[in-house]
């Protein structure tokens, strides 16, 4: 009989556990860890430290390209999976390549979030989601003096923190949907405020944006209630979407993310999702929930690993644990101090 073929897709947290466990597990086994991104693994944590400067783009690596080598595991980087044929035990590349598999673990992601009412101002912000963005922003950073951030998400308090640290002039508006996933009531929009102005940052705060409109190639005209200002650069911090959009057509069950039972699967024999792409079954409350967090995706590659080699590990989080966010359930393990 030929050797089993496992693939995981996506090599974040959860995906770049989930095959070094399959592979620590199973080394008699074949496995290959695709992803889309050109690089090896990062840790997405550090992208605003390198940002603002103060970590080399070597720091942010947790395991090279050449590691994965050595460990047995085929690294497919900077291809993209286009499509999965669960019965049919296949993947589609980008560049047409068909894989099959014995196994498949899903670990895709998210994606920036923005919501429906800026949708059209998109291609005036940026966002911040891999290195490659990383890169971007600090190409632009150079050029202008001052930065709005709009949202936002942890992530947005990391960027301004870096965008303090590189002498930039910080303008920040609270949206509504601010801090997503956490809850925020009207004293830690206060809190959240304050803080920042203290850093020097002008916020805003409860006030609608109006408009925004490119004035030249270095100056786009925001019209925030009744202040009408220019911002260099527009940051979109508004939390993460499972990346599941690419999996319309596969039959996979999907809601806001890839939907799987306290085991972490789909529904189809050996096919997992973890990570933040999943959306995960709790017996207690008969709802699913979505994890947000490094550490949590680390843990949650790893249990959907074992859970393909043969264990039954349903996933353990406490109800407590879990919060409602806009009717959605969500667990994080991410924190930060600003
Ligand atoms: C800037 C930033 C700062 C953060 N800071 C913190 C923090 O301080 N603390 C914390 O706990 N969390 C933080 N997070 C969140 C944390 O990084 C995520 O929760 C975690 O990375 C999720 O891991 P994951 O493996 O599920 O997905 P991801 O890390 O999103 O990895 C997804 C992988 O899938 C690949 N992929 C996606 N689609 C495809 C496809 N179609 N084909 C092939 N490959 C594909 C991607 O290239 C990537 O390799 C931060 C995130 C960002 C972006």
């Amino acid at each position: 009989m030929s050797e089993e073929h496992f693939v995981v897709i996506g090599n974040g947290p959860a995906g770049n556990q989930a095959a070094q466990t399959l592979k620590e597990k199973a080394p008699e086994a074949r496995v290959t860890l695709i992803s889309k991104e050109r690089e090896g693994y990062y840790k997405p944590c550090l992208l605003p430290e390198y940002m603002a400067g103060k970590i080399s783009e070597d720091q942010i690596y947790l395991s090279t390209v050449d590691a994965y080598k050595e460990k047995g595991i085929k690294l497919r980087s900077g291809q993209e999976v286009v499509d999965v044929k669960p019965r049919r035990r296949e993947i589609v590349l980008d560049h047409k390549e068909v894989l099959r598999f014995d196994g498949l673990i899903l670990a895709v992601g998210g994606r920036p979030r923005i919501p429906e009412p800026l949708l059209v101002f998109r291609d005036l912000m940026m966002t911040l989601k891999t290195l490659e963005d990383a890169k971007t922003w600090i190409e632009k950073i150079s050029r202008v003096d001052r930065v709005l951030i709009i949202g936002g998400d942890l992530t947005s308090l990391a960027v301004t923190k870096a965008l303090i640290a590189l002498g930039k002039e910080v303008y920040f508006m609270l949206d509504e949907n601010a801090f997503w996933p956490l809850r925020c009531n009207d004293d830690m929009f206060q809190d959240v405020s304050d803080r920042l102005s203290k850093r020097g940052v002008k916020t805003f705060y409860n006030c609608k944006l109006n408009s925004m409109a490119q004035r030249s190639e270095h100056a786009v005209e925001v019209r925030v209630g009744d202040d009408i200002f220019e911002a260099g650069l527009i940051g979109a911090f508004f939390g993460l979407v499972p990346n599941v959009g690419f999996l319309a057509r596969s039959g996979l069950p999907l809601d806001r993310g890839l939907l799987v039972n306290e085991t972490l699967n789909t529904g189809f024999e050996g096919i997992y999702a973890t990570g933040d792409c999943a959306q995960v079954f709790h017996p207690e409350i008969r709802d699913y929930w979505v994890s947000i967090g490094h550490d949590n995706a680390k843990a949650l590659g790893r249990t959907a690993a074992l859970n393909l080699l043969g264990e039954r590990r349903p996933v353990d989080v406490a109800t407590e644990s879990l919060f409602d966010v806009q009717g959605i359930k969500v667990n994080t393990s991410w924190w930060m101090e600003f």
